[in-house]
């Protein structure tokens, strides 16, 4: 090849500013910089961005989604529908209650789980102990949630929501108009982890409707003690403190908390200009016939936490593994989302699935590919990486 301009472009830049700077040494000066008013305020402002009743933050999605579990009580012998197409933090907190996860497969479109197949495995009656439902808003479009919510209502399971690629996603609901994630399924969990749509460094949310459920997470999210514990360090506060119930250590700093006030104001402007990312991707590649756009269904609010494009490989002379590597080449980072969790080692030692369960998951993880679409790209960037994509593509048709 020969010498070409490159422009590098990262998979991922967070878009921390002088608003993040200015909270977090407001929290460091403060003299309180662990989980404190910084917190209670990021747990307001979420609460009021998603129409939730409440918001407990914590340590992180993964956290998040283990608390949600706990506090419907999942335990040993009870088995949880839900998609093999996601982070394995989505079915590692199944076995931390000593449940199993039950994979099923995912629509070839949205990439989202498909309700027809969690029908199937109710159905089958092979899964007699299954409580609850894992729905993964993939990539930041909403799951049919009409559909798993009839699921739901039928054979009398819960709803537990990762939402970790899906602050800001809305869905049309049956009665209800346009309705934002966090507030559907009994309890939604979103993630702050560096890459994803607003970020607190490290953090997560668990929303919910229910004052019960709210009450028994906010106290075992710091060890089973009283919510308000973290009082005792204030004038107003006692020595005293109770242990109510098993917990676990998932509670959020106020330094965590200060960044994830400012990310929050920004949620809005972040979603325009990845929206507007991947508009000008599905513009340039729709017509190219090795490539494949993202399907969005009607009545979604897509988040744009992901832009995952699909090759055709009966068109090209490499695979996605060559595509990334040349697109690293021409200075582009990409990644793959995700490998599907019955192809893990562990998955498959431990619950004895195979490869081949799932094809739809398989099918797209074998060409797939994620391209950059962080907030803070130029329109440089932008097009540098279009340019990229079409020069590979152009470069290895069959
Ligand atoms: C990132 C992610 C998580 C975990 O989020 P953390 O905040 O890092 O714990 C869970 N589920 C999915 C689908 C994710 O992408």
């Amino acid at each position: 090849m020969s010498a070409k301009p490159i422009r590098n472009v990262p998979f991922h830049r967070p878009s921390i500013g002088a608003d993040e700077e200015r909270e977090v040494i407001d929290t460091l000066r403060s003299g309180w910089i662990t989980t404190g008013p910084k917190t209670k305020r990021f747990e307001r402002d979420f609460a009021e961005y998603v129409g939730a009743k409440h918001a407990l933050a914590v340590a992180h999605c993964t956290g998040a989604l283990h608390l949600a579990l706990f506090a419907l009580g999942i335990g040993p012998g009870d088995e949880v529908i839900t998609t093999p197409f996601t982070f394995t933090a989505t079915a590692e907190v199944i076995g931390y209650l000593g449940a199993r996860p039950v994979f099923v497969d995912i629509d070839p479109g949205t990439f989202n789980i498909n309700p027809a197949r969690i029908e199937e495995a109710l159905e089958r009656g092979a899964n007699r102990n299954v409580r609850a439902i894992m729905p993964v808003h993939f990539a930041g479009q909403a799951c049919d949630m009409d559909r798993i919510l009839a699921i739901a209502r039928r054979y009398d399971l819960k709803i537990v929501e990762d939402a970790a690629h899906a602050v800001g996603s809305a869905r049309h609901l049956e009665g209800r108009g346009m309705v934002r994630i966090g507030t559907i399924g009994d309890l939604s969990c979103f993630s702050f982890y560096a890459t994803k749509n607003i970020t607190s460094a490290e953090g997560g949310m668990v929303t919910t409707e229910d004052d019960g459920l709210a009450a028994r997470i906010a106290v075992a999210s710091l060890h089973g003690m009283d919510r308000d514990a973290w009082k005792r360090y204030d004038q107003s506060g006692s020595w005293f403190y109770e242990i109510h119930d098993t917990g676990f250590k998932y509670n959020l700093s106020d330094v965590h908390s200060a960044i994830g006030v400012a990310q929050l104001k920004r949620a809005g402007e972040f979603m325009r200009r990845r929206t507007a990312t991947a508009r000008a991707y599905n513009e340039a590649f729709r017509s190219e016939p090795a490539l494949q756009t993202p399907y969005v269904e009607p009545g979604v609010d897509h988040a744009w936490h992901l832009y995952v494009l699909r090759l055709r490989p009966e068109q090209l002379r490499i695979g996605r593994g060559q595509f990334v590597d040349l697109m690293r080449e021409r200075g582009v980072g990409t990644s793959v989302h995700c490998i599907p969790l019955h192809l893990m080692d562990f998955y498959q030692k431990r619950y004895g699935y195979h490869a081949g369960d799932f094809p739809v998951a398989e099918d797209i993880y074998s060409r797939c590919v994620s391209l950059p679409i962080f907030p803070g790209m130029s329109e440089e960037d932008v097009a540098w990486t279009i340019e990229s994509v079409l020069g590979v593509i152009r470069e290895n048709r069959r």
